[in-house]
């Protein structure tokens, strides 16, 4: 009769069989084993993504995942929903699964030294999408948008768009939002935004109220829209009572954005004569393209995450397959270890006068506009 044990002994033996299969399919001519996938064969891929309450990053795990499809590979796609804790375990369970290689946008940049040092153990190729990770050798290629161009982008809108240039003796008031600090690219948005405004700051032509002009007074932890939008509530009752209005808010990203708007509608602007300040933001969400269109975010800044997907997937491929990533940076991205070989996509600026550019490249469709 057939027992319990036995049952358990002959899987395990079939277990073990199916192992020596697979491990034998690993093994070249020679009998070595095999460094370097094909891509026709696959394998699989981990990818880390921060947060799903942000749109941006759900259409970037989307369009990862049908990416590596495409080129032959399997998938496994976490979201951190912005706990760094559940992002390192997400990667350590990807590493354990034996991942071929990892891509991923990291929730704090410097939270992942130890985790990328058991990837480097195992093998593991790391492909940085979007944010750079710091601290790490461990990291072998970065993927992202030229995030000093963002920052100039929404700097120049608002001197654009208050006519600063002309200098027609008018002082404008202006706040400013940093995003994350653990993330890398706040300081490369916010450097790029103040290499422009700063020379209207020195000549007084803005002012900030507040005199909040430190990056450590001003950044907006995990990118939060409800932060900013307590931030806004305290800087206009501090700063901006008895008819001394707000003109300009630098806004980092969309989310903020929102949140900077409803603590200027709660305050009065945008209605009863007083109008809404020119009010920047990142990655043309659709709330803010709606919003832009109404006439109340004033500015985003596009930012294909398609193509993004695209060059990350690329480069993963050629790491795997022996051949050589397409990179167009080996200067700008200094993590703290070493310079990280990158490519960067170009940001393209939106505002009420262009939004049909989202439609026409198929970002968005006409009637998800309406
Ligand atoms: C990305 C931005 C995004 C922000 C908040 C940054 O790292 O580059 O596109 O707006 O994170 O999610």
């Amino acid at each position: 009769m057939r027992t319990p044990r036995a049952a358990h002994l002959r899987t395990a033996a079939a277990v073990a069989a199916l192992a020596l299969a697979l491990a034998a399919c690993g093994q070249d001519s020679e009998g070595g084993s095999e460094e370097k996938k094909d891509s026709a064969e696959g394998g699989t891929i981990g990818i880390a993504m921060p947060t799903k309450s942000s749109e941006r990053w759900i259409a970037d795990g989307e369009n990862i995942v049908e990416e590596f499809e495409a080129a032959g590979y399997e998938t496994d796609l976490q979201f951190g929903e912005d706990k760094v804790e559940n992002q390192v375990a997400q990667i350590d369970n990807m590493i354990t699964k034996g991942v071929d290689a990892l891509v991923v946008a990291a929730i704090d940049n410097t939270s992942l030294t130890e985790v990328l040092a058991d990837a480097k153990e195992a093998d593991i190729p790391v492909i940085a999408y979007d944010r750079l990770i710091l601290q790490t050798e461990n990291v072998d290629y970065y993927a992202s948008f030229d995030n000093e161009r963002v920052g100039k982008l929404q700097g120049q809108y608002i001197v654009d768009a208050l006519k600063l240039a002309e200098d027609k003796g008018e002082k404008f008031n202006i706040e400013l939002f940093a995003g994350s600090p653990d993330d890398n690219n706040t300081r490369y948005f916010f450097n790029g935004a103040m290499s422009v405004l700063q020379p209207y700051l020195d000549s007084g032509q803005l002012t900030v109220q507040s005199g909040q002009t430190e990056m450590n007074q001003i950044t907006t932890l995990r990118w939060d829209g409800g932060t900013a939008q307590k931030r806004m509530d305290d800087l206009l009752s501090g700063n901006y009572g008895g008819g001394t209005t707000v003109d300009a808010v630098l806004s980092p990203y969309d989310g903020i954005s929102i949140g900077v708007l409803s603590a200027l509608k709660s305050a009065g602007y945008g209605s009863g004569g007083k109008e809404l300040p020119v009010v920047t933001g990142q990655d043309a969400e659709l709330a803010s393209v709606k919003s832009i269109i109404a006439g109340e975010q004033t500015q985003t800044v596009y930012k294909d995450m398609r193509k993004l997907a695209k060059q990350a997937v690329q480069m993963t491929d050629a790491v795997l397959t022996g051949g050589k990533p397409e990179v167009n940076d080996t200067e700008t991205y200094d993590n703290g270890v070493k310079v990280v070989p990158s490519f960067l996509l170009d940001p393209v600026s939106i505002d009420r006068t262009n939004t049909d550019l989202l439609v026409e490249e198929g970002f968005y469709k006409a009637g998800d506009l309406k």
